[in-house]
């Protein structure tokens, strides 16, 4: 559980005159589930866009498993084994739920299909499996723009399990979901770190979801990191409560 599976140093994003992320180090270890919190603007997504390399890097070096990637672009990134699901759900719309998936799947997997005939069965077992996992197999063949927000989110999810990630950033995973989706969502989350072993990254803006599931948080406020430790830590962080816990913690 010590070794740090994906670390950042000094990373430092402007847009323009705006600095968005400050000189952020940043351990994340593997197996962890790991909360980047903060009020809006804090920077969160961007250093989420830093991390997956869908934004160059105006300063600092990001390492994965040891080996620097800041130059690797995202495509390059995520083959490894680093993904993420957006904070704005991104879903195919005109496809079923297990279509979805199986985009997904083959995307990521354009090689093996060419090299292994039996591939197609192999996705279709592998498509069901992740259905099952997150609780979508009933609606596979329920078009992606008519299930409820709670399962987009989770579909979402699912297409991002397709790419056989060890990091998950999630942005705002729950976002936009009802108390009773949100909890069964964060036992998922819970499960893929027991069962799969994933470290899990994730932002969130509701307090109850991180304190009860994070077992590392670290603070942003306006770029910079301003607290990084166990919740029991970050909850008694004098500068958090300032600006912006406000007790409601
Ligand atoms: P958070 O996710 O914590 O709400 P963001 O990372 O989205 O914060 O934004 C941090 C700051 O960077 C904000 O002031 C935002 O307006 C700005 N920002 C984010 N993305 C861009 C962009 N592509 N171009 C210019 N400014 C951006
Ligand atoms: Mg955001």
């Amino acid at each position: 559980m010590a070794e740090p599976i994906l670390q950042t140093f000094n990373i430092t994003k402007d847009f323009g005159k705006l600095r968005a992320v400050n000189q952020v180090n940043l351990d994340v270890k593997k197996g962890d589930i790991h909360a980047i919190i903060g009020p809006n603007g804090a920077g969160k997504s961007t250093f989420f866009n830093l991390i997956t390399g869908y934004h160059k890097v105006t300063e600092g070096k990001v390492f994965y498993k040891g080996s620097e990637i800041t130059p690797l672009p995202a495509y390059q990134r995520c083959q490894r084994g680093i993904t993420r699901s957006f904070q704005i759900t991104s879903i195919y719309p005109k496809l079923t739920v297990y279509e979805s998936v199986l985009m997904g799947l083959l995307a990521h997997r354009r090689k093996t299909l060419t090299f292994f005939p039996s591939a197609k069965k192999f996705f279709k077992e592998e498509v069901w499996k992740i259905l099952e996992d997150v609780g979508l197999a009933n609606q596979a063949n329920v078009l992606g723009e008519s299930i409820s927000h709670g399962d987009k989110k989770r579909l979402e999810l699912a297409i991002t399990l397709g790419t056989e990630p060890e990091i998950l950033l999630l942005d705002e995973p729950t976002c936009g979901m009802s108390p009773e989706e949100t909890e069964s969502t964060m036992i998922f989350i819970r499960r893929l770190v027991n069962e799969k072993g994933l470290t899990i990254l994730f932002t969130e803006h509701d307090m109850s979801v991180v304190f009860g599931i994070a077992r590392r948080i670290s603070v942003l406020h306006q770029g910079t990191l301003i607290a990084d430790g166990t919740p029991e830590q970050v909850r008694n962080s004098e500068e958090v409560q300032r600006v912006y816990l406000g007790g409601v913690a």
